[in-house]
């Protein structure tokens, strides 16, 4: 017997339409590429949005096609989003710090016909647009007066395609299941890969997102959306804040600590969420400065694992929660998120903290499991640790274009690519990407451990740790420094401050330190480009 419910497609467009009757005047406010703050709000992002619908199909654009997006956090890459998904073109995120060739591959993989572009990112595709065929047009978002004198190919300003447009113009009335986003993951090993989110995976996500025991995103907060609309889905948020009706704040280009902490204090932000490295730059900037963070009170970090030391000062000095979680471009992103639960709430601080600083439980969308070498499920005991494996609605069942083939087991379980253990209160530990595990003498050691243990260092910046040969054990760690502006410290000063906090067997063979470490495009530390620059060193144990 079938239920008696109305069949009620959940298409993305329904958002920002909620968005429009429910809480128009919310703000959304903008850092712009000048570094300018402008204001509008969902109502206008709407009424903006359906315009831009109607212009892109006057100029051919229709269901299904993909077009680019090269774009800082800001309302006008808000409202090309809704504009295309309205009627079901795909948004295709760019980052900007993509290699060439990674450019050229992808833009050319997705058959992006159109790409929208911030001012800053000019020049960059005035560089590679003959590398780029299919684009068959360029937009700049930006006003009539700041409109550059570009070769780009068919170039138009925003506000002018937006005034090609009108109100007539239908919006959804189509399958749930259509692609709605495109978001390709920056793949160490061959071509980066495309992630394709529907209407459906991107609204259940955004439904997660705004329950209590995921972001509880809600209309009462005001936040502060630093994690690139580039990187992973935006971590939901660009659905999530209008279905909810939460004030938005775009930082543009600017993500310093000095400018991250202007955006948080003067809009009265409560709630952001960036990787770890933003909260760096703020934590420097504030102990510097001795501002404090009156309105904010709850920061989600992911992305890579949140050190200690980020959220002990954060709870203790400045009596901001950390929520940590973590994800990837695969599953929408968010897989689990680490919250206080009652049989943690009592602990003392330092125990619960080891909770806390686990990746989390996953909520009700993602169902997750670890399992060893031969597939077989390993149990949730918080000490076994194995390949951790994902299954949802919202989480890939393949890539664009078929590339990398059939990427779930028999069940539907994806790999994750991640080694992580399962506690029997189902927070879930990574131990390491797969990868970047160190094997010593037949057991793992975990690089994220080490790194965050090394973070506590007080003249530590910036540390990352990699595997090296060695003849007797396989592989011993390597630690790699980088010391704050100003600070000095010695390899023994590192193993000394290591010493009661990690397995003894655990310490690194050696501690090198260097001017800067290298991040991949997403701003994660790429152990790739380290482990080549590292591929001649002799660790001194050898
Ligand atoms: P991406 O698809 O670029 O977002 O990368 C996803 C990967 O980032 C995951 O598979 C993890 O290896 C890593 N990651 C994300 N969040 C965390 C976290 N909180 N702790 C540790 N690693 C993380």
């Amino acid at each position: 017997m079938q239920g008696l419910m109305q069949d009620w497609q959940l298409t993305c467009d329904k958002i920002i339409a909620h968005a429009k009757t429910n809480h128009p005047q919310r703000e959304i406010v903008s850092r712009q590429v000048d570094g300018s703050i402008t204001r509008t709000n969902y109502g206008a992002v709407y009424d903006r949005a359906r315009k831009l619908s109607s212009a892109l199909q006057k100029r051919g654009i229709v269901f299904g096609d993909r077009i680019g997006t090269m774009a800082w956090n800001n309302a006008r890459h808000l409202e090309t989003w809704y504009g295309l998904i309205g009627i079901g073109a795909i948004y295709h995120t760019l980052n900007p710090r993509l290699f060439p060739q990674q450019l050229h591959y992808i833009v050319g993989h997705a058959q992006d016909r159109m790409i929208f572009v911030d001012l800053s990112f000019v020049p960059i595709l005035e560089a590679h647009q003959a590398a780029l065929p299919s684009v068959e047009c360029f937009v700049v978002l930006c006003d009539r007066a700041q409109m550059p004198d570009t070769n780009l190919r068919h170039a138009v300003c925003y506000e002018d395609l937006i005034d090609e447009g009108d109100d007539d113009v239908v919006w959804g009335g189509f399958d749930e299941n259509t692609a709605c986003g495109l978001c390709y993951t920056s793949g160490t090993t061959g071509n980066p890969k495309g992630v394709l989110y529907s209407h459906r995976s991107n609204t259940l996500m955004s439904l997660t997102c705004t329950s209590g025991g995921a972001m509880n995103i809600r209309g009462m907060d005001t936040c502060l959306m630093v994690v690139p609309m580039f990187h992973a889905n935006a971590w939901a948020l660009s659905f999530a804040a209008p279905m909810a009706g939460m004030k938005l704040v775009m930082p543009g280009p600017m993500m310093d600590g000095k400018s991250i902490f202007e955006l948080l204090d003067g809009e009265k932000c409560t709630v952001s969420a960036a990787v770890p490295t933003v909260w760096l730059m703020l934590l420097n900037y504030l102990e510097e400065t001795g501002a404090k963070l009156p309105h904010l009170n709850r920061v989600i970090i992911g992305g890579s694992a949140c050190p200690r030391a980020i959220m002990e000062k954060f709870d203790k000095d400045y009596g901001v929660q950390v929520i940590h979680a973590w994800g990837m471009t695969e599953t929408s992103p968010i897989g689990t998120v680490s919250h206080i639960e009652p049989e943690i709430a009592d602990l003392p601080y330092d125990e619960q903290l080891s909770y806390r600083l686990k990746q989390g439980r996953s909520p009700f969308v993602v169902e997750m499991k670890i399992s060893d070498d031969d597939g077989k499920d390993l149990p949730r005991d918080g000490k076994a640790f194995g390949a951790l494996k994902v299954r949802g609605p919202a989480i890939s069942n393949g890539y664009f274009g078929g590339e990398g083939g059939n990427v779930l087991d028999d069940e539907g379980w994806f790999d994750t690519g991640d080694v992580a253990s399962i506690d029997p209160l189902g927070y879930m530990q990574i131990t390491d990407r797969s990868k970047d595990v160190i094997k010593s003498g037949g057991e793992w050691i975990s690089s994220i451990d080490l790194e965050n243990a090394a973070m506590g260092h007080p003249a530590a910046a910036e540390c990352a740790v990699i595997g090296l040969p060695h003849p007797k054990w396989d592989e011993r760690p390597l630690l790699i420094v980088v010391l704050k502006d100003g600070m000095s410290a010695s390899a023994q000063d590192f193993t000394d401050y290591l010493a009661d906090k990690i397995a003894k067997w655990w310490m690194p063979d050696d501690v090198v330190f260097v001017g800067e470490i290298p991040h991949g495009p997403t701003g994660k530390v790429s152990k790739l480009d380290l482990r080549e620059q590292f591929k001649d060193y002799v660790l001194p144990t050898i």
